[in-house]
């Protein structure tokens, strides 16, 4: 492993002029740390957030907002968030990684997890990492994308991420230019030739909250289904909030998640319910719509039953 240095600022202000393509923010390390031994990053500084304070907690006014620094445990078990219109993204947390990775993991760090792809993460020089191919497309892939947004098929693998996109958060940014907001669908995106990761966040920038509009009448929840029961990466997630009106679709949000590079709006979907009733036909012709334009690999086309009968379980209970 490269050496490399070490250093905990106390403020967002020392911590901006710190960050540049030579150093990473360490958060709780449970992502970092690994790929520091693994070779896949080589920082000469890790720069720990763990004395900035003001980026822990939630704090509630019309919205919410979540500093970056909030655990996945803390997420999973605050009362104004298990509970209510932001049910999903508490869902979402509890059911990544394990009690001990969530105790560490961070929300900002959750976010700009690298892939899990067993070759990007193996001694191969893939497309994603700088090379010209993707040995996934021919080799074992049955964890990889239903659906194609670039020459990678790794998948997202935030759970939390797809709750976000449902709940339509925004995230802020600081860097040497002052902060600015951006969507989810604009942080987290498919790769490109020129930027070969899946997010827009640059080198010397980073995430300080998150921020949850209000929600008043909606209702939100997030499923997954693993390898296991507990402990495992998401074969898929669906996260659906709505707002129903004297039990008509008023408002909707759909989101695939472990499908694809990015969670992915699956607005034509949502579209269908809006107006509808809630009946068996509604929720059978929306669950259909989600995979309309999936392109699955040769090992993945278990996804797409797996995506209708997510997302149907989720209406129906919802309801
Ligand atoms: C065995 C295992 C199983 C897992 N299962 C799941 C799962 O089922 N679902 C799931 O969603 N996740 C899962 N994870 C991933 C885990 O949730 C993430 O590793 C964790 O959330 C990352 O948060 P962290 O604070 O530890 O980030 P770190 O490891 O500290 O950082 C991750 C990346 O984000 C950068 N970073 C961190 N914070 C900021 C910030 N505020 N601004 C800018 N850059 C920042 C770091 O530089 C690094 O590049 C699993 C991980 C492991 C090891
Ligand atoms: S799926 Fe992406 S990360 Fe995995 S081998 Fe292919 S290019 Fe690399």
């Amino acid at each position: 492993m490269k050496r490399f240095t070490h250093i905990t600022p106390t403020s967002i202000h020392e911590v901006i002029p710190l960050l540049s393509e030579y150093s990473r923010p360490l958060a709780g390390g449970t992502d970092v740390l690994t790929e520091l031994k693994e070779g896949l990053v080589e920082p000469d500084q890790l720069v720990s957030l763990r004395k900035l304070s003001e980026l822990r907690g939630v704090t509630f006014d019309a919205g919410v907002h979540i500093g970056a620094l909030t655990t996945l445990t803390e997420l999973s078990r605050h009362p104004q968030i298990k509970d209510g219109p932001y049910q999903a993204l508490a869902q979402s947390a509890r059911l990544a990684a394990s009690p001990q990775l969530r105790n560490m993991a961070t929300i900002g760090g959750n976010l700009l997890q690298d892939v899990r792809c067993w070759y990007y993460r193996g001694p191969f020089d893939c497309w994603l990492k700088g090379g010209d191919g993707c040995p996934a497309r021919d080799g074992e892939h049955h964890k990889h994308a239903l659906f194609e947004q670039s020459p990678c098929v790794a998948v997202q693998p935030s759970d939390p991420a797809t709750a976000l996109l449902a709940l339509d958060a925004t995230v802020s940014v600081a860097g040497p230019s002052g902060t600015r907001s951006v969507g989810m669908q604009e942080l987290l995106v498919p790769p490109t030739a020129s930027r070969r990761k899946l997010h827009t966040l640059q080198l010397d920038e980073l995430i300080t909250t998150i921020q949850l509009p209000a929600r008043d009448g909606w209702q939100s929840i997030y499923l997954k289904a693993m390898e296991r029961a507990t402990y495992s990466f998401a074969l898929v997630g669906v996260a659906v909030a709505i707002k129903l009106d004297a039990g008509i679709f008023a408002d909707a949000r759909i989101v695939l998640g472990g499908v694809a590079n990015t969670p992915l709006l699956m607005e034509d979907a949502a579209q269908q319910l809006v107006g509808q009733p809630l009946n068996e036909a509604t929720i059978a012709a929306v669950a259909q719509l989600a995979t309309q334009n999936a392109q699955p690999l040769p090992h993945t086309h278990y996804k797409a039953a797996m995506v209708q009968r997510l997302v149907c379980h989720a209406l129906a209970t919802m309801v």
